[in-house]
């Protein structure tokens, strides 16, 4: 049976350390604020928006919250970035995805300055990471290699599989394998026997979005598994994109869900915005 990856427990440590800074900048009078803008109403965005106040009330930095109206155009969204964009006291930038439909999310993403742009979707810090240069990372990834870390699990030299492409999630987190010297292949939808490439996986990560589409005949024996994947089953119990109950014997470790990785992207935003508050204050101060 697996070693289950505690990512509550894990991401609470990182929750505590970042507080921790929080406070010493505090002390010195330095604040953080994080600019959370919701467009529209949509319930698992609003909760999504929710939890990420919670966290920065935990860590001790300040939200500034804009609920905008479903019919908000364009301009309008992108007068406001501009106006964070300028805001001295604001430090990081996140617009919930996604946007209604009259929005153009890449236009948007875009429009965020990239030092505040603490989902690390912007195309220059998306470059940044692909050359190896410090700058925001998308959190979900991010989280993703704490979680390995911080269980002892070896990254290097390790073959590592990512099944999905997104850009949020699967080629951010195959650069991120790289980049600790794991040999990476990434898989998706066109990818011909799928099986056969997860199986020469030491280290599974899979983001594809589709219920407990991974069973146990995709597994290496004694493989570590990562599951990004957020559904309800049909008993309306939270469920990842592996079929964990039959998986999990047959790995070294793995993540549950919930409580795997989702925990761990909302503690990887709070790491982003005290990282960029510390960039925009001088560390020296
Ligand atoms: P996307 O839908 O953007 O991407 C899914 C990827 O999976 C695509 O690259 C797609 O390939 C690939 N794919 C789809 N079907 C198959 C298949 N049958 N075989 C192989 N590959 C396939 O999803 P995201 O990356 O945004 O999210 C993935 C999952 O992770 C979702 O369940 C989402 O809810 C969850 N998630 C969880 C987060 C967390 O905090 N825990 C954060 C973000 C996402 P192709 O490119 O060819 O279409």
């Amino acid at each position: 049976m697996g070693q289950i990856i505690d990512g509550k427990k894990i991401s609470a440590m990182i929750k505590e350390e970042l507080k921790e800074r929080v406070k010493q900048w505090k002390d010195k009078g330095i604040e953080g604020t994080l600019a959370v803008i919701q467009v529209g109403s949509d319930p698992a965005s609003s909760v999504y928006v929710g939890n990420k106040k919670k966290a920065c009330a935990y860590c001790g930095l300040n939200s500034l919250s804009y609920e905008l109206k479903e019919e908000t155009t364009e301009e309008e969204l992108l007068a406001l970035i501009e106006k964070l964009n300028k805001d001295e006291k604001v430090n990081g930038i996140l617009v919930q995805l996604p946007v209604p439909r009259q929005i153009r999310e890449d236009r948007i993403i875009q429009a965020i300055s990239p030092e505040k742009d603490v989902d690390g979707f912007h195309p220059q810090n998306v470059g940044k990471l692909v050359i190896g240069e410090q700058g925001f990372v998308s959190c979900t990834p991010a989280g993703i290699i704490q979680l390995l870390k911080r269980s002892g699990i070896e990254i290097s030299g390790k073959n590592c599989v990512v099944v999905g492409r997104s850009n949020i999630v699967g080629k951010p987190m195959a650069i991120l394998m790289l980049r600790e010297n794991a040999t990476v292949t990434v898989a998706h939808s066109k990818t011909q026997n799928l099986k056969d490439i997860c199986k020469t996986a030491d280290i599974l990560i899979v983001a594809i979005g589709k219920p407990q589409f991974i069973t146990a005949d995709y597994i290496k024996e004694g493989a570590v598994v990562i599951d990004v994947g957020i559904h309800r089953d049909e008993h309306n119990k939270l469920c990842g994109d592996v079929k964990y109950d039959e998986v999990a014997e047959h790995t070294s470790y793995i993540t549950p869900v919930p409580g795997g990785v989702g925990p761990m992207t909302i503690a990887m935003l709070m790491h982003n915005c005290v990282e960029s508050m510390e960039a925009g204050r001088g560390a020296d101060q």
